[in-house]
């Protein structure tokens, strides 16, 4: 494909595509809205069909999550979200609406630009015949770090040979290749209770041997190599005059590496070893997301992107990020992965969440040049 020619073809393809873009954001799909999902599944389902792809839903208590294949084995996969952060009647209170260069309503960035692009993207590859190596997996619980889709993933990645996710982009000049991973862990101490005033040689204090704890973990922080420990939540005790028997602590771990994360929980073992006889503490929970590491195969195919990116005048850089994403699930399935190929916008989460619309045409630009040379590699190795 040539660059002039994909930029032409998004180019007229943008008021069509603005107009999906309307449909989806103005459907509520929160996580767990189970309707909304069902129904933007039924508007993009049928355009997959349409393009020759096979298509199944795998049902879960949060909706329904889609897998779609072309006609030939599964060589590049594209994925991408369709819920949002936000609750039924948020798209009545503030649709769809375009004002200047930006789009507004919710998730009309966080991710739902990054879907229609996806769907484009694909038409696109079929008018050059080079979509039957795609898979397509789209899901309903990134927001809650996708617990009912991640054993998909865990199934359909494998495989392939290259993965794009469509999340948005902070800049056009940009794609993502590194997500660090995240651990919830959560830590009971048991010590002894007893009369604060009469008997205080009779306790074991749990809210002291957890300061104690808390301290130790947060010097294990070390912003430099990407690793932060938090101790978010605390509780114990039950009245002042009471040595706490209880105390509680819900720990929140980032970290670059996967074998940084697992020398993280080591250490964190080691540190809620009891300081004296009597305690028990419970550690449990641990590595929740694995990181997107930036591992040679992820830089041999961003070098790739990088390519398709100067053929339309685009410079572009890699991108790190401290929020994960379900490339972190694909490249932990052994496929590397290149994120954020969505369009652009920013303020996600929030009532002010934008897209720039300038951005559709280019980015949907790169990630189809970018992909058909990966597929078109595929199709010239299966001919071979
Ligand atoms: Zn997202």
């Amino acid at each position: 494909m040539q660059s002039q020619a994909l930029l032409d073809q998004f180019a007229r393809w943008q008021g069509e595509m603005l107009g999906l873009l309307e449909q989806l954001v103005n459907i509520d799909s929160g996580t767990g809205h189970a309707a909304g999902i069902e129904a933007i599944l039924d508007i993009l389902e049928p355009r997959l069909k349409e393009l020759g792809f096979t298509t199944r839903r795998f049902p879960s208590p949060v909706g329904p999550h889609l897998v779609a294949d072309g006609s030939r084995e599964p060589r590049v996969l594209l994925m991408g979200h369709i819920d949002t952060v936000f609750p039924v009647g948020t798209a009545a209170r503030r649709p769809f609406r375009v004002e200047g260069h930006r789009a507004y309503g919710p998730g009309v960035m966080d991710m739902k630009a990054g879907i229609v692009s996806m769907v484009y993207v694909i038409r696109a590859l079929a008018a050059q015949g080079l979509h039957q190596h795609v898979r397509v997996i789209i899901n309903a619980d990134e927001e809650i770090s996708s617990p009912h889709s991640r054993a998909l993933v865990a199934e359909y990645a494998p495989g392939c040979r290259a993965a794009f996710v469509f999340e948005p982009a902070r800049s056009i000049q940009e794609v993502t290749t590194l997500r660090k991973g995240v651990g919830d862990v959560t830590i009971a101490v048991k010590g002894r209770a007893a009369h604060a005033g009469a008997a205080p040689q009779d306790g074991l204090s749990a809210v002291q041997e957890l300061a104690r704890i808390t301290l130790a973990l947060h010097e294990l922080t070390d912003l430099e190599r990407g690793i932060s420990v938090n101790v978010g939540v605390v509780s114990g005790g039950t009245a002042r005059n009471v040595v706490p028997e209880h105390a509680h602590a819900r720990v929140d771990l980032r970290f670059a590496t996967k074998a940084d994360g697992e020398a993280l929980m080591q250490r964190i073992r080691e540190i809620c070893a009891p300081s004296r006889p009597g305690y028990e503490i419970e550690v449990t929970g641990g590595m929740t997301r694995p990181p997107l590491e930036r591992r040679a195969e992820i830089e041999a195919l961003f070098a790739q992107v990088q390519a398709a990116g100067r053929e339309l005048g685009l410079e572009l850089a890699q991108a790190s990020s401290g929020g994960v994403s379900d490339a972190n699930l694909i490249a932990d399935a052994g496929v590397p992965v290149i994120d954020s190929i969505g369009p652009v916008g920013g303020k996600a989460h929030s009532d002010d969440e934008y897209l720039e619309i300038d951005s559709i045409v280019p980015r949907a630009a790169l990630a189809a040049l970018a992909i058909s040379r990966l597929l078109a590699h595929e199709a010239k190795a299966a001919a071979s």
